[in-house]
């Protein structure tokens, strides 16, 4: 039997950050995931964008959004040095641009909303889109420049967490999770697939798009679907980057690694688990991106991506204590957990080490869908 004070379940950026935070406070932490830093995280495009992601009704969202925004230079500066690794975070802004005048209507509405949030944002005309990324299309005809929207590159995110990690003595198992064991409305533990029991004090859910479906938990209790994404890894010489800043339609994303490579992404799609690449999604995206950025036809098509959005029913993540005492939850970050992931790692850090929830996550707590889920007693 091991005892632990944390079991984390899930391996992505967000439960490596939860486990390398928890384990610097002191807590003994235990790491379960089949295949870590392998699910969404590795998956996304790694932008950085609260202002540009901004949606109506979801002004919440955004208020932690930023403030995690706001956390990610210090963030990177610690996993930096304790692990030594470039994890590819770039201030390099977004300028989001319309095709065609019903598009730039739209456009002109979403800025009207960021101004009225107060939010840095400076609306372009088409001649002012093409002066800040010259190969965009002639059609352009006018934007959005949102200089604060940054990037990182989320796979070398995960390579550092993960380095972190095991630097700061994060124990883990990849042979699996058989069970959370539960009694009466308590945590007593888990059993990993080969039968081995760890007794741990709190249990944290962190196993993205699949956290709906923990063994042994109640299926209702954490309301999270997948979303399936597909997204195209596209590569030029050095030195010939077809755009400097993300550049985003309202269908389509192109993100610059700033050495060549080019994210271009990304489909929504409710297909359960499925995580197949279709020949409809690369022919969508590449005809999307190639509308506003025609230069991108002479690029290598290196690599496919899919990766499974952890989704729930208002968008915005779990993230707290759940019913069952000593479960917590850290899951439900949709489209922006990449971005979520300093934030949530220390929520979940003040938590386990005995402080109360930080006011900043109240509005996410796991809780809120409790009547749905048929209270447990
Ligand atoms: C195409 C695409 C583009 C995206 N772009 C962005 C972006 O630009 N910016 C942004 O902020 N976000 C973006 N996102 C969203 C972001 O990727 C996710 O919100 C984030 O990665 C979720 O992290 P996570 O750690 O919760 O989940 P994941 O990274 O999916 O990790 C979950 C882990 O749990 C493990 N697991 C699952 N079941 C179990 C189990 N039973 N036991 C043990 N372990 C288990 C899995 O193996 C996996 O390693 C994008 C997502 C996609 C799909």
């Amino acid at each position: 039997l091991l005892t632990s004070d944390l079991a984390v379940i899930g391996g992505g950026a967000v439960g490596l950050a939860a486990a390398w935070k928890a384990r610097e406070q002191g807590l003994e932490v235990d790491l379960i995931d089949p295949t870590p830093g392998k699910g969404a995280s590795w998956a996304a495009a790694g932008m950085l964008a609260p202002v540009t992601e901004v949606h109506y009704g979801e002004e919440a969202l955004l208020r932690l959004n930023l403030r995690s925004a706001e956390r990610y230079p210090s963030f990177v500066a610690e996993l930096e040095s304790r692990t030594g690794k470039n994890v590819g975070y770039r201030k390099s802004g977004t300028v989001m641009v319309a095709r065609d005048s019903d598009e730039n209507e739209q456009l002109g509405e979403l800025w009207r909303f960021q101004q009225r949030l107060g939010l840095p944002s400076e609306r372009l005309s088409s001649r002012e889109c093409r002066g800040l990324e010259p190969a965009l299309a002639p059609s352009v005809r006018g934007g959005i420049f949102v200089e604060s929207d940054h990037q990182v590159d989320n796979r070398s995110l995960v390579g550092a967490l993960l380095e972190a990690c095991r630097k700061a003595g994060v124990r883990f198992h990849t042979e699996g999770l058989r069970e959370v064991n539960v009694r009466g409305n308590r945590l007593h533990g888990i059993v990993l697939e080969n039968g081995d029991e760890v007794s741990c004090g709190s249990v944290l859910v962190a196993a993205g798009a699949a956290s709906g479906s923990i063994p042994g938990l109640p299926p209702a209790m954490i309301p999270v679907r997948p979303v399936k994404g597909q997204l195209l890894h596209l590569h030029g010489p050095l030195g010939s980057d077809v755009a400097s800043h993300t550049v985003r339609g309202l269908d389509v994303y192109a993100v610059p690694r700033g050495d060549g490579r080019l994210v271009v992404g990304a489909t929504v799609e409710e297909r359960g688990f499925d995580k197949h690449v279709t020949a409809g999604a690369v022919y969508t995206l590449l005809r999307d991106v190639y509308e506003l950025l025609p230069g991108i036809i002479e690029l290598e098509l290196r690599e496919t991506a899919v990766g499974l959005r952890p989704g729930t029913p208002d968008n915005a993540p779990l993230i707290g204590r759940a019913e069952i005492e000593g479960v917590m939850c850290a899951t439900g970050h949709y489209r922006n957990g990449i971005l979520l992931t300093p934030i949530t790692a220390e929520a979940i850090a003040e938590i386990v080490t005995g402080g109360d929830e930080p006011e900043y996550i109240r509005a996410f707590s796991p809780l809120r869908f409790q009547s749905r889920s048929g209270a447990l007693t």
